[in-house]
């Protein structure tokens, strides 16, 4: 039997011979414990666009536009700054594949629930665990600096705990890590922040599957010797031959050491590397060496092990025996350490064989993504024991500046330059772009000292000085105009635009308004021609700023009163609107000096002082109004409330930005009923 089905398979083969044109190997190896991204470029992106909200949107935003993935990667790609072109095109499936922040782009505060900032400035943080990836003092600094980067611009304070709960916790993990969101091993996702709040909120998450750096490649901090912690210098000579990383030459003791010159026989100076000879981290023993062998569950081990740990990392006893001590401590990993693979914190085992072939150093061999690698033992043939070869890595302190960006209520920015954009990017000379001190200062406000920024002379004249406009002569009784009664408005499912004026609420149709007052109170309708004579019929969208002046909004024309005096007509070009909106269909006060003004699925931020849109703008509604409509009109700040309209309903967004209840304009603010009851 079995020879015949040799022969089967024999005839099948030479059968389709013809048609096979791959080569009968396969070059790349699949190696064991690596993470399959061998994904298809539409698994890729559907998955992509699912974590980061852009799908998510698509689904909350209920029965209107059902936004298809065109939409969701046109929201995608306007957040990354690549052509909108809905589809699946090569930049875009490149970004995708790119290291970035786990927090998704689309504010999601379904997932994550909160306040967006702190109620007190002096805020608390408290490492809870470290990287075996540096020095301990290395990730401290790298954190103060981190949290540095924004107590500079704001009135905001730093202080560490050691113990107790913070506001800010921060730890390092591996896949699952107790929270909701499992990072992914090496790449992609390298950490994730929640807004400030109670619990998990305002804590910072950094995948320790990413090796962890300054950003520029190994940092070795060194202990002990005569260097007083300088860091290793690479490459340096010892006794006539060159060191790229630590050695234990000319030592008995097995203590890795480097020079932090370059040439030891000149300066003599050194340090200590970090190993599990020197010391551990974390644990229960102070920091105390490692002790081998050292017993666990009855097995001796010579190394440190993951074993008995499902979180990853690298551990020994710090006693002979741990089943009757239970003294242990995490293993620092040596500057030589593979990341990643299934032999981690173990160095690379140099030569190497591989597939017959024997290798001195890394290789890209046998890989499709051209990532450099090496075996931890001297056969990968035999052991299958490997790991990626330490890199650049990424930089802690650009990483965790961005994250506590989230935990102090930021989210994403679509300026490339900007920190809280979503992408990582290596940069050696630092500073915050101008968008995020915005962004944290609308939060919090700017940093009081000393020295105050000098008023800022008002490039848009001041209607106060012009001249009012001709006034018609005021008519002290309405009886001679057809004024339809006030019950009218329930006959109207859709206004032309709601806004509130003087707390408010007030409904524009057709050239006439009513007033809903704040205890329920309907008035009106009145005409806006007597009010505003020098508006046009149809009004798309109103907002009254906080120094009580009125913007009116008509086509792409906008008039600005103050009191009875007039500014305008212009055109909404001059504020920095592109030529292609045909109207502003909603426009809410945004903070002191800004008002966001909605058109189409877009909205733009006015800085109503420079008369300018803002940078980074448009951006799509629903991607930061989680749950609206995408194209909502009539957006209006109401009794804490923000509420976006589309035709006769309205969508009510709380202080936590969360979409808490969806109802009809008719029945819930002008408490019209089916068959209205005339009251005169
Ligand atoms: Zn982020
Ligand atoms: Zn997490």
């Amino acid at each position: 039997m079995r020879c015949c089905a040799i022969v089967v398979c024999l005839a099948l083969g030479i059968g389709m011979q013809p048609a096979w044109s791959h080569p009968l190997k396969s070059v790349f190896v699949t190696f064991p414990g690596d993470v399959t991204k061998d994904m298809s470029e539409t698994e890729l992106a559907d998955s992509y666009l699912k974590k980061f909200g852009y799908i998510e949107t698509v689904h909350r935003s209920g029965f209107q536009s059902l936004l298809s993935k065109t939409n969701a990667l046109k929201r995608m790609q306007r957040q990354m700054g690549l052509e909108e072109t809905g589809e699946l095109d090569k930049a875009t499936v490149d970004t995708m594949k790119q290291p970035r922040c786990g927090v998704p782009d689309v504010a999601n505060y379904q997932t994550f629930e909160g306040d967006i900032k702190w109620d007190h400035k002096n805020i608390t943080y408290r490492t809870l665990n470290y990287s075996p990836d540096m020095e301990s003092s290395l990730i401290d600094d790298a954190f103060a600096r981190a949290f540095k980067v924004w107590s500079d611009v704001t009135p905001l304070t730093f202080t560490r705990l050691f113990e107790g709960t913070a506001d800010i916790m921060i730890s390092f993990g591996k896949r699952d890590h107790g929270d909701p969101y499992p990072f992914d091993g090496m790449d992609n996702l390298l950490a994730h922040a929640y807004p400030p709040g109670e619990g998990v909120q305002g804590d910072a998450h950094f995948d320790d599957d990413e090796y962890w750096t300054l950003g520029n490649g190994v940092v070795v901090k060194t202990l002990y010797g005569n260097a007083n912690g300088a860091l290793c210098h690479f490459p340096f000579v010892f006794e006539g031959k060159s060191y790229t990383t630590c050695t234990t030459d000319g030592r008995t003791d097995n203590l890795p050491w480097c020079a932090t010159t370059a040439d030891y026989s000149k300066d003599q100076t050194y340090g200590f590397c970090p190993s599990e000879y020197l010391y551990t981290f974390g644990g229960n023993a102070n920091g105390a060496k490692c002790v081998f062998p050292f017993v666990f569950m009855g097995k001796n081990y010579d190394s440190c092990t993951t074993e008995g740990r499902s979180d990853g990392y690298r551990w020994c006893a710090t006693t002979e025996n741990f089943d009757n001590d239970k003294a242990y401590g995490f293993c620092p990993s040596r500057e030589s350490a593979v990341i990643g693979g299934n032999s981690e914190g173990e160095p690379c085992h140099f030569p190497f064989e591989f597939e017959g072939n024997q290798y001195d150093s890394c290789t890209t061999v046998g890989r499709k993504d051209g990532k450099l690698w090496c075996a931890t033992t001297d056969s990968y043939d035999a052991d299958q024991k490997w790991g990626f070869c330490p890199d650049k890595g990424y930089s802690l302190f650009l990483v965790a500046a961005h994250e506590f960006g989230h935990a102090l209520g930021l989210e994403h920015s679509s300026i490339r330059d900007a920190l809280m954009f979503p992408m990582y990017t290596y940069v050696e000379e630092f500073s915050l772009h101008r968008d995020d001190i915005e962004g944290i200062q609308y939060l919090y406000g700017p940093k009081t000292g000393p020295d105050p920024t000098p008023p800022q002379p008002n490039p848009f004249p001041d209607p106060d000085k012009t001249e009012p406009t001709n006034e018609p002569e005021p008519t002290t009784t309405t009886t001679t105009r057809p004024v339809p009664p006030t019950n009218e408005i329930c006959k109207f499912t859709k206004f032309d635009t709601i806004t509130v004026i003087e707390g408010d609420l007030h409904f524009f149709k057709d050239g006439f308004y009513w007033k809903m007052s704040s205890k329920n109170e309907l008035s009106g309708p009145f005409a806006v021609s007597e009010r505003w004579p020098a508006l046009p019929t149809v009004i798309d969208s109103a907002f009254e700023d906080k120094s009580k002046k009125l913007y009116f909004f008509s086509g792409t024309r906008f008039w600005v009163y103050n009191g009875e005096s007039v500014l305008g007509p212009r055109n909404i070009e001059k504020l920095g609107l592109p030529s292609t909106v045909e109207k502003v269909e909603g426009a809410m006060q945004k903070g002191k000096d800004k008002v966001f003004l909605f058109s189409g699925e877009n909205f733009w931020r006015l800085d109503v002082k420079a008369q300018q849109i803002d940078k980074g703008f448009p951006k799509y509604t629903d991607m930061v109004f989680g749950g609206v409509p995408s194209d909502a009109h009539d957006v209006f700040q109401y009794k804490g409330n923000t509420y976006f309209c589309r035709d006769s309903f309205y969508w009510r967004m709380n202080s936590r930005k969360q979409v808490d209840r969806v109802g009809y304009v008719k029945y819930d603010l002008l408490n019209c009923s089916d068959s209205p009851t005339y009251y005169y």
